[in-house]
């Protein structure tokens, strides 16, 4: 039984899982195979702070993914294709995820954060919004949903279809669940050495205080990873849009 696992390995989903798997829970993304985030389609991330001039969005979703991965989260291939409670009359059992190949994953919690088309969510109840062709959740302040231990996250909760905003409700949602994992307090926080210990305060859960050595050491190593992903151009250009697609075919 896994604590948490995200449908979903997009802007939100990713941003979630660092959160959820930094705090030390077991976190699984599963984001379908055939698939990709939405954001493979644009041509050049300008509005995404940080990046002066902007960014490839698909380099961008490469480090995202990567740092998910640093941070512990796993990650499984497949299509979720529907979620049940492991036992109806108590959803702290937890609940299974069906693939469309078949595998079966088992979680306390699940955040759904896949595109907003919540099919796969129908039998649960959670309380679904019809947008046009679009199936968003209604969730409060947390990426709560109507279910309890279900949570969504990104657009699919009808977040605006902005990246920065699906990272940061990501973000949101992975720490609600963390909270509900009975962590009281919690900021997920690097602090120079002092900052706290400096005061005569015991450094806080989730955060960390480092020495200059130790900053001066994570910056070379953050600095020269980013220049490394980013002297050459990544040779891939964006999705079209399937209709359009279709049209050139
Ligand atoms: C052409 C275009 C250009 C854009 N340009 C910009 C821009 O310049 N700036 C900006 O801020 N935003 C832009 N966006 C919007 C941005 O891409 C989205 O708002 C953002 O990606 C939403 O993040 P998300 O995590 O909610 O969804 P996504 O990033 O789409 O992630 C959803 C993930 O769920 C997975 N998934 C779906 N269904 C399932 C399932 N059943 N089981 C498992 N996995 C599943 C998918 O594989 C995908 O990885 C653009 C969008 C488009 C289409």
């Amino acid at each position: 039984m896994r604590d948490v696992c995200i449908v979903g390995g997009g802007v939100a989903g990713l941003a979630a899982s660092i959160f959820t798997a930094r705090a030390g829970l077991d976190t699984l993304v599963v984001d379908g195979d055939d698939d990709e985030s939405i954001l493979a389609r644009n041509a050049s991330l300008e509005n995404y702070p940080g990046f002066p001039l902007g960014v490839d969005a698909r380099q961008y979703l490469r480090l995202v993914r990567e740092q998910a991965d640093n941070a512990g989260a796993t990650f499984h291939e497949g299509r979720v294709t529907g979620v049940e409670p492991v036992d109806e009359d108590d959803l702290e059992e937890g609940f299974v995820l069906e693939t469309e190949d078949g595998d079966s994953l088992e979680t306390r919690r699940v955040i759904a954060a896949s595109w907003p088309d919540s099919e796969y969510l129908v039998p649960l109840d959670v309380g679904r919004i019809q947008r046009g062709s679009k199936y968003m959740i209604s969730v409060d302040e947390g990426g709560r949903t109507a279910v309890d231990g279900i949570y969504a996250a990104g657009r699919i909760a009808g977040e605006p279809h902005q990246t920065i905003v699906a990272a940061g409700h990501g973000a949101k949602v992975g720490l609600a669940v963390i909270h509900d994992s009975d962590a009281n307090f919690y900021h997920d926080w690097v602090a120079p050495e002092g900052y706290f210990t400096g005061r005569g305060r015991e450094v806080p859960p989730a955060c960390e205080e480092i020495d200059d050595e130790e900053r001066r050491e994570r910056d070379d190593r953050a600095r020269e990873r980013l220049l490394e992903a980013f002297e050459e151009p990544l040779d891939e250009r964006p999705t079209m849009h399937p209709s359009v697609a279709e049209d050139e075919d």
